[in-house]
């Protein structure tokens, strides 16, 4: 349906000339500020214009929030409820994600800066396809009877755990969300979720829709704040029984830390990648091969988990390879990521930005060469741009081949033998995504074999789908967003023995 929307440039500039209205937390179904009154001001990557306040939640309204969710839990209104229940609330809240997917969309990439043409289908349309997915699987999956001792009935029943945290990035907040609380809250469980601090807009207007779809009070909180005060209590709160998290690495270790301080929660961890993206000699449409090699990093400039940040290219076609790739990074319109005209957005502000130039900086002084980019755009505007950088000649021990960049910034390296590629691709710790291109069937499958990763494009690189699940490898992460098995994170397993 959103594909057939064929907006305007000048509906986006309607919907974008809409105020922000003032924003509050959600506990127990109520909009309410933090008990102290505290605010934090949020600025837009596009502009640096201030586009309001968020609520600055303590420990005091995170405990109110779990509270809530752990009353709702208990009194059994969402986790005992008719699956058929579940799903025609979760299903009302697509409808009406879906009705306003535009005026979502808009809100959030004025929050974080995607391009918005990328946004609408990966933010909006991705929650909507999430939320309906659960809410189907739900009323068809079930218990077991185990084939045991005859004498002896042995069920195995599916209950929800009870209250889930979830934290998530500001990369795509809506999307990232959607993949935890929709099996969260078809499952049973109740939910008070941290966005990120940087873009909680849209999920603050998720929440309300929420409890428009009908959803019981306390079922889904959220509570935003800065990652160290808000994300930090809600990781450390005896209330929570599972975590689920997307973001940086160096934050998963802290949340596996405080639920060993605290009540050893499960925690499900879903971390940065450094994706290698392999092209063969042999590989079918070297043209094709080096627009998707493009658009693999330079997406959503660059800040996109499973980007294609390492570029593995066989030695004999590099020069002619890097050459078609710079072509299709030099013809890619950065700027205003509301201005339909262009292709990439902006950084994520000006810390990023800073950060992004810093590594190219880097990289040079280790030996690698810049092939274009490596400067910051559109200064004037307050906002924050790069220019699609790419760097040849990086070796595997530079910081750039071994550091997630999550900016436009490609690392080029040359290799001559298979061997050499699937040692190059698996000499990282984060082992997220991959990408290999070749004629030979039969080295697709070895490569395929041979490439550590939570998934692997062969002939092509990105799209995604639902019923295959997420996850990294390695320090990538220890769990799975999307398909059936994400409901397993939100459930227990329990075993009744009945005397026959
Ligand atoms: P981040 O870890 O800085 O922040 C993510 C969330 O954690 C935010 O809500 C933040 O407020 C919170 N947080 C930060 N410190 C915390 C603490 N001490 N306690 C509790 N919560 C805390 O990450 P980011 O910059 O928002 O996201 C970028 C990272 O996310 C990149 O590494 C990217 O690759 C990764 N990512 C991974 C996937 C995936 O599916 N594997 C998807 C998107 C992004």
């Amino acid at each position: 349906m959103l594909e057939r929307l064929n907006l305007q440039q000048s509906d986006i500039d309607a919907l974008r000339a809409r105020p922000i209205p003032a924003q509050h937390l959600w506990i127990d179904g109520r909009a309410c500020a933090a008990a102290d009154g505290a605010t934090m001001p949020v600025a837009s990557p596009i502009d640096g214009a201030c586009l309001g306040h968020i609520p600055l939640a303590g420990e005091a309204d995170v405990a109110r929030a779990t509270a809530a969710a752990r009353r709702a839990f208990d009194s059994g209104v969402w986790s005992r409820s008719a699956p058929v229940f579940r799903k025609r609330v979760l299903l009302r809240l697509a409808d009406l994600i879906e009705a306003e997917a535009p005026a979502l969309t808009v809100l959030g990439v004025r929050d974080n800066g995607t391009e918005f043409a990328m946004a609408l289908k990966a933010e909006a349309g991705s929650a909507v396809a999430s939320l309906r997915y659960y809410a189907e699987a739900i009323d068809k999956t079930g218990g077991q009877i185990a084939p045991s001792d005859p004498a002896r009935l042995a069920l195995i029943h599916r209950e929800p755990v009870g209250v889930v945290g979830a934290i998530t990035p500001w990369n795509f907040p809506l999307m990232i969300g959607a993949w935890k609380i929709a099996p969260a809250l078809a499952a049973g469980n109740t939910v008070v979720m941290k966005p990120p601090e940087t873009a909680s807009l849209s999920t603050l207007r998720l929440v309300e829709l929420a409890h428009e779809a009908g959803l019981p009070p306390g079922v889904l909180n959220v509570v935003t704040g800065p990652g160290q005060i808000t994300g930090r209590a809600l990781a450390l709160s005896m209330d929570v029984d599972v975590l689920v998290f997307t973001g940086a690495g160096g934050t998963g270790r802290k949340l596996l830390e405080y639920a060993a301080q605290s009540n050893l929660k499960r925690v499900y961890l879903e971390l940065g990648g450094k994706s290698a993206n392999v092209v063969f000699d042999d590989a079918p449409d070297l043209a094709v091969a080096a627009q998707a090699a493009a658009a693999a990093i330079f997406r959503n400039a660059g800040q996109v988990c499973v980007a294609g940040s390492r570029l593995l290219v066989q030695r004999k076609i590099a020069d002619a390879f890097t050459e078609a790739l710079t072509r299709a990074a030099e013809a890619l319109r950065v700027g205003d990521p509301l201005d339909l005209s262009h292709d990439i957005g902006a950084v994520h502000g000006p810390e990023r930005l800073a950060s992004n130039l810093a590594m190219v900086d880097a990289a040079r002084a280790e030996g690698a060469r810049l092939i274009t980019g490596g400067t910051a755009l559109h200064q004037a505007s307050g906002g924050s741009y790069m220019a699609p950088t790419v760097l040849a000649d990086v070796a595997a021990h530079h910081r750039l081949f071994q550091t997630e960049v999550f900016g436009p910034v490609l690392a080029v390296t040359a290799f001559d033998t298979e061997a050499e590629a699937v040692a190059l691709a698996n000499d990282s710790a984060l082992a997220l995504a991959a990408g290999v291109w070749t004629g030979s069937l039969s080295r697709a499958h070895r490569m395929v074999q041979a490439v550590r990763a939570g998934v692997v494009h062969v002939n092509c690189y990105g799209g995604t789908d639902l019923t295959v699940p997420m996850g990294g490898q390695k320090q990538s992460g220890n769990g799975y967003d999307r398909s059936l098995l994400a409901l397993e994170k939100f459930t227990n397993h329990k075993t009744a023995w009945i005397q026959l």
